[in-house]
């Protein structure tokens, strides 16, 4: 069938994206679902800052590639356990369920899907996109910069009918990943202190769930002055830049910026016996520079986590009690809506680090 849909082309183009235009949205030809595979009606995709990193090159991965991964859409087809007309949540890393990585409940990205992810191909190996006649890469398994999406089963979750799908495409990023991080990683308890430093959608989403728990304080940090006011509106109780933050020490700390001197902010900012919780993704040749002894000394770790270490289908039903009982306003994430052919001036306002969520509303 006929879709259209944002391709990367080329990487690294210089800024203004708007005029250097790295995304062309075109029409491509999408295959019909393969076995286990289904077809998706895409109703919202996000900007993310994992699609940013593939536009300059810090993530490299192949092209040409159609572009976004964090998603939402109808079932339209394929032979499934899910029925057409089913609400589904797209999520960037499949599972295959069976590989020693799978069996550490989210603590260890899937191997074979991390190996589908960085090949840009569904987890069979296959591509179902074409563009005159040559094929473009798939993004994360998802692709969702398109009217239509072909995904393998493992790469979504399916959510009830009254999940609306802006709400729907943020679970499988932003709230994924920095909420993940909140639940599976930080844990926090009553009395204790969580910050997250770099308040963009997966930091914002990490103060959200930190806001969620009883008797928790939650601390944003950021430089950016305009997004410390957004998150005191959704009512973090103390905002501050990184300068102004020297003498916070936390037991949870929440590292969402993807950069070298946020991390070392963030750890910084670790109390002893905390946490310091990195869910960004600096560029791979980032170093930082950090005292060693005070991990030793204070009894702190320094932990890595992808995709929130999360199971999605496991943990996107939790974000959706809490945000069914009110504790997790995640359309607060939404910064702008705006539609696929603005693409490129999105990623420039991703890039100059003023949005935090920015959405694609497909009709
Ligand atoms: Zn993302
Ligand atoms: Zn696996």
């Amino acid at each position: 069938m006929k879709i259209r849909g944002a391709v990367l082309d080329r990487i690294g183009l210089p800024r203004p994206y708007v005029q250097s235009g790295p995304l062309t949205v075109s029409d491509l030809d999408l295959a019909a679902p393969g076995p286990g595979e289904l077809l998706v009606r895409i109703e919202a995709a996000g900007l993310c800052h994992s699609d940013l990193s593939v536009v300059d090159g810090n993530r490299v991965r192949p092209v040409p590639m159609l572009l976004g991964h964090e998603a939402a859409g109808i079932v339209e087809a394929g032979d499934t356990d899910l029925p057409v007309g089913q609400r589904v949540v797209m999520t960037f890393l499949p599972r295959c369920g069976s590989c020693p990585a799978c069996a550490t409940d989210g603590l260890t990205p899937c191997a074979p899907g991390s190996a589908a992810n960085g090949a840009g191909t569904l987890m069979d190996g296959g591509i179902r996109l074409t563009r005159d006649g040559e094929p473009v890469f798939h993004h994360l398994g998802v692709s969702g910069f398109a009217t239509y999406a072909v995904v393998d089963r493992r790469s979504v979750v399916p959510v009830p009918a009254d999940v609306p799908p802006v709400v729907a495409s943020l679970l499988g990023c932003a709230v994924l990943t920095g909420g993940g991080a909140v639940l599976n990683v930080g844990k926090p308890q009553p009395g204790q202190t969580v910050v997250v430093v770099g308040l963009g959608g997966v930091g914002m989403a990490a103060t959200l769930t930190a806001l969620a728990h009883d008797d928790v304080r939650v601390i944003g940090v950021d430089q950016v002055t305009d997004k410390l006011d957004r998150a005191r509106a959704l009512g973090v109780h103390e905002t501050y830049t990184p300068e102004q933050a020297a003498d916070v020490k936390a037991t949870v700390v929440i590292e969402a910026a993807g950069h070298p001197a946020a991390l070392e902010t963030a750890i910084g900012l670790t109390g002893p016996g905390g946490r310091t919780i990195t869910v960004g993704l600096p560029r791979p040749d980032a170093r930082i520079s950090v005292s060693p002894l005070g991990f030793v000394a204070e009894g702190r770790s320094l932990i890595g986590s992808y995709l929130g270490s999360a199971v999605p289908a496991r943990d996107i039903p939790r974000f959706v009690e809490l945000w069914r009982a009110g504790r997790l306003p995640v359309e607060q994430l939404v910064s702008s809506t705006i539609s696929l052919d603005d693409i490129n001036a999105g990623m420039d306002a991703l890039a100059d680090g003023t949005a935090v969520r920015q959405i694609i509303a497909f009709d």
